[in-house]
């Protein structure tokens, strides 16, 4: 008899505050207006990232880059981290950031500043 896993990998989120607003709920850059919700939580203060998250490397976890939301984080600040083993990004050094235009996501890594071991392996330049 095979036995079917229910039990794996069970996405778990964590709630956490709203980086792009700090938890107030408004837009913080009053690009709409101070009064206007922010578009990142919806006004709630709080935002669900999928579990374990760690502080988005692009935006310094701030969730904005200048004052747009960040593209890496979609705004929340934080991003959820794989369970395969990573590596920091070659191209961003970590950073997140495209080396031309800082304001822009770097390519390889999407902006999370690191990427699957696995991944990089595969497209390993032979030494
Ligand atoms: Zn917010
Ligand atoms: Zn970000
Ligand atoms: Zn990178």
């Amino acid at each position: 008899m095979v036995r079917t896993d229910l039990s794996r990998d069970p996405v778990v989120f964590e709630e956490l505050t709203c980086a792009f607003c700090s938890g107030r709920g408004r837009d913080p850059f009053d690009i709409m207006s101070s009064l206007s919700t922010c578009c990142v939580c919806g006004g709630s203060g709080k935002v669900l990232v999928k579990a374990p998250a760690v502080a988005c490397a692009h935006c310094r976890g701030t969730g904005a880059v200048k004052t747009l939301t960040c593209t890496t984080c979609d705004g929340r600040g934080f991003v959820p981290q794989p369970l395969s083993p990573t590596v920091s990004c070659p191209l961003c050094k970590g950073s997140g950031d495209d080396a031309s235009a800082p304001a822009m996501a770097c390519l390889k890594c999407r902006g999370t500043g690191w990427m699957m071991e696995q991944f990089r392996k595969e497209n390993r330049v032979h030494e």
